[in-house]
């Protein structure tokens, strides 16, 4: 009579072919989606659009001096020259020099500042990939390291004229800033994203990378893979309260980003 233990020792023999093949294959699938010549296409999912006026609120784009000595950054509104700083004259980027040291040379970025006239304030930006499509990363590592600490992770569907609900990651963070001989401050915000390649747009970050090795092998393709963000403060009282800001902002900005053809 067969004792239990060497049953489930058959039971996981009689897997091993199976566990074979779908190692052979995970190893195959590796090989192609990082050596097959793909056709590298310069192709979107979005344009990199965000309007100066959203509702009632205003935008104004963030520019970064690029002397790290200065490091500065303005709004476009307040620049006679958006490209040069008016405080050093060195050239003005859309990134902050920490993000260009990060990121690839070709990675594109746009950033804009929105004020509500209520006094709201939320940060809109755009990432698009350049050649290296796994430059964008998952969100919560850069932030972690920014001094935010996670205290819920959620996906909400949000409402677009036009096509199907919008599905966005957010997170509620806390953001704890440092001050000489006083108290920390702790100060509670939200950062929301979703990922958008052509014909592709996931608020996971696992689900993107898979889509990329997808398209990589059984379309021989490389589109370029934006990442969008909205950020803003939250009321700890109020729990939800901050999805309606999300929701209000994007229905507001959507329609700048879809491309024509789309
Ligand atoms: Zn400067």
């Amino acid at each position: 009579m067969e004792t239990k233990s060497s049953a489930s020792r058959s039971g996981l023999r009689a897997l091993v072919p199976q566990l074979v093949i779908l190692l052979l294959l995970g190893l195959a699938f590796g090989v192609v989606a990082t050596t097959v010549e793909v056709n590298v296409s310069h192709q979107a999912g979005i344009v990199m659009e965000l309007p100066d006026q959203a509702g009632a609120w205003v935008g104004d784009e963030i520019r970064y001096c690029t002397d790290p000595d200065c490091g500065k950054d303005w709004r476009v509104s307040e620049l006679d020259d958006p490209a040069v700083c008016p405080a050093c004259g060195a050239p003005l980027h859309s990134m902050s020099i920490p993000e260009a040291d990060m990121l690839p040379d070709d990675t594109d970025m746009l950033k804009k500042e929105y004020l509500h006239p209520n006094g709201d304030r939320v940060f809109v930006s755009i990432v698009l990939s350049g050649r290296d499509r796994a430059s964008i990363h998952r969100p919560q590592a850069c932030l972690s390291g920014q001094g935010n600490s996670f205290e819920r992770e959620v996906v909400i569907p949000v409402p677009l004229a036009g096509r199907p609900d919008l599905e966005v990651m957010v997170l509620d963070m806390v953001t704890v800033l440092r001050r000489p001989n006083q108290q920390d401050l702790r100060l509670p915000r939200y950062y929301a994203y979703w990922f958008v390649g052509k014909d592709r747009e996931t608020p996971y970050h696992g689900q993107r990378m898979l889509y990329m090795g997808l398209d990589r092998v059984l379309r021989s393709v490389a589109h370029r893979w934006a990442y969008i963000s909205v950020s803003g403060m939250r009321d700890p009282a109020r729990p939800d309260a901050h999805f309606d800001e999300i929701r209000e902002v994007l229905a507001l900005i959507y329609p700048a980003m879809v491309r024509p053809d789309a």
